[in-house]
This record gives C-alpha cells, sequence and structure tokens, in this order.
C-alpha cells in the first residue's frame, strides 16, 4: 500500500512538531517545514526516524512567500507524487493596541497567519483533486471566532482563515477534500513566552478547564479531525478548555 503524506508548516516547535510526531506514529511520510529554526527542525527529523522508523523530509522555506512555498512544493513533488494532508500551522503572535502598528508589521502578520494558508492549499490542491481524496487541516484561534483586544491583526488573520476554510470547503466537497480549522484557546507553546508568569497563572485561572492545552492534545485533535468522517467539512472546531 502507498505510504500517506502530511505537509506540516511550522513543525519545529510546539503544536506543529506534535502533529508531524503523532502523524508519523501511523507511518506517514512527514514533510516538515519551518523558515528559521532549521537546526531544531533537524532534530524534529532525528527523532521521528529514530523513534517511528518513517520517512521525513526537510522543505524548509518562509510559509508567507510565495515563491519560497512554490520551491517547497517543488521538492515535495521530487519525493512524492503529492500530499494527503496539508496542516496549515505556521502562524505568528503580535500584541500590542493596532494605533501602534506600522505597515509592515500589518503585513508580515496577515502574510504569515492567512496568506500562507492560501499559498500552501493552491499548491496541495492540484494532485488532491486528481486523487479525488484530501484533508486540509488549518490551525486558527479561539480570537479569529471571537477577537482579542490588542490582537487586532491576529484576530483579523484568524478570522480570515474561518472564512477561508468554509468557502474552500464548499468549493472541494464535491472533489471529495475536506477542509477544516481548529480554533485553539491557549495552548502551552513558545507562542505564549512573550506572557511573564504571574500573567500566565492569571490567563489559566480564567479557563474553565483551569489550564492551558498542551499541543499533544491538538496533535491528537488534527489526528481525528484527519480522520473524522469525509462528511464532515467546513467546521471551525474549538479546542479551547470552555473559553469562548
Ligand atoms: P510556536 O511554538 O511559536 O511555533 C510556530 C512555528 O511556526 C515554528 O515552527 C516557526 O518556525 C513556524 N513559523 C513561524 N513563521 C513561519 C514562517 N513565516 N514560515 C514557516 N514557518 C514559520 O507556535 P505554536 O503555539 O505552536 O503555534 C502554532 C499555530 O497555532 C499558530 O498558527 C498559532 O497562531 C496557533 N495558535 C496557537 C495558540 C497558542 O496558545 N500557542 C493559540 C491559538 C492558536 P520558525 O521560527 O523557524 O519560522
Amino acid at each position: 500500500m502507498k505510504m500517506k503524506t502530511i505537509l506540516v508548516t511550522g513543525a519545529s516547535r510546539g503544536i506543529g512538531k506534535e502533529v508531524a510526531l503523532r502523524f508519523a506514529a501511523e507511518g506517514y511520510h512527514v514533510f516538515l517545514n519551518a523558515n528559521r529554526s532549521i537546526d531544531t527542525l533537524e532534530e524534529v527529523k532525528k527523532l521521528i526516524q529514530s523513534k517511528y522508523n518513517t520517512n521525513c523530509t526537510l522543505v524548509p522555506g518562509d510559509v508567507s512567500n510565495p515563491s519560497d512555498v512554490h520551491q517547497m512544493f517543488h521538492k515535495i513533488s521530487e519525493v512524492s507524487r503529492g500530499l494527503d494532508v496539508l496542516v496549515n500551522n505556521a502562524g505568528i503572535a503580535y500584541m500590542g493596541l493596532l494605533t501602534d502598528m506600522t505597515d509592515e508589521e500589518w503585513d508580515r502578520i496577515i502574510q504569515t497567519n492567512l496568506s500562507s494558508v492560501f499559498y500552501c492549499c493552491r499548491s496541495a490542491l492540484p494532485y488532491m483533486v486528481s486523487q479525488k481524496s484530501g484533508r486540509i487541516i488549518n490551525i486558527s484561534s479561539m480570537w479569529g471566532t471571537v477577537g482579542a483586544s490588542c490582537e487586532v491583526a491576529y484576530s483579523a488573520a484568524k478570522s480570515g482563515i474561518h472564512g477561508f476554510t468554509r468557502a474552500l470547503a464548499k468549493e472541494l466537497a464535491p472533489s471529495n477534500i475536506q477542509v477544516n480549522a481548529l480554533a485553539c484557546g491557549v495552548i502551552d507553546t513558545a507562542m505564549n513566552d512573550l506572557l511573564c508568569e504571574e500573567d500566565k497563572i492569571a490567563l489559566a485561572e480564567e479557563i474553565p478547564a483551569g489550564r492551558f492545552a498542551t499541543p499533544e492534545e491538538v496533535a491528537e485533535l488534527v489526528w481525528q479531525t484527519a480522520n473524522a468522517p469525509t462528511y464532515m467539512t467546513g467546521q471551525i472546531i474549538g479546542i479551547d478548555g470552555g473559553f469562548i
């Protein structure tokens, strides 16, 4: 049987790394992407190969840059005919008043969190459409649903992912390709290192579940979403401990 393939963007740490490990454990050929932390990405590859003895290929690049994404998919096509699963996970946060934000900062947040999803889907789709199957899972945020003060650009980008997901799901349902998004609450990763310990404790107290989620919990939901009945598409699935 043909080995299944997955591309995980932003796989050097946090949620992306755990998603890569989860699918590697099931025997997938994992394509690992990150932009700057290539040494860490190499370590994830070594970990996967030693633990699961499955194929793993690095496709470094900046997903906010369409020519980098083009090159990443060129590399994927040299190794495999295409992807069975695409997890658009790479993302960055920005905290601050909207009035203090520069044009460059705004563009960087929108390009990295939202345009990257367009670039990767556009490249992944020809193969998925030709084989009439595929799963796209976009890692989004509860702030895309309800908005966060001092995170307007990030909230707008994640809201954009929600609209993108719902619309693309309709476009691709006739081709038997499912497109869903996970609206994550607070997940215990380096992304929250901009908060001090005191703020982290206060934030955890606001969450009905009383804690941050682990990246492994999100990875498990990605796995289950990729294996859900094909009739489930266009959904924004919350994983937020009851926060919103
Ligand atoms: P993280 O630990 O900071 O990891 C982010 C990953 O994205 C890294 O591998 C990073 O690698 C990569 N990345 C960033 N910019 C990139 C670019 N331009 N091109 C390619 N890769 C890039 O963050 P995380 O918490 O795991 O977040 C993963 C996703 O979950 C993001 O979309 C985030 O918005 C979402 N999310 C997180 C939380 C949370 O509380 N942690 C909550 C809601 C949603 P490089 O540094 O090498 O580029």
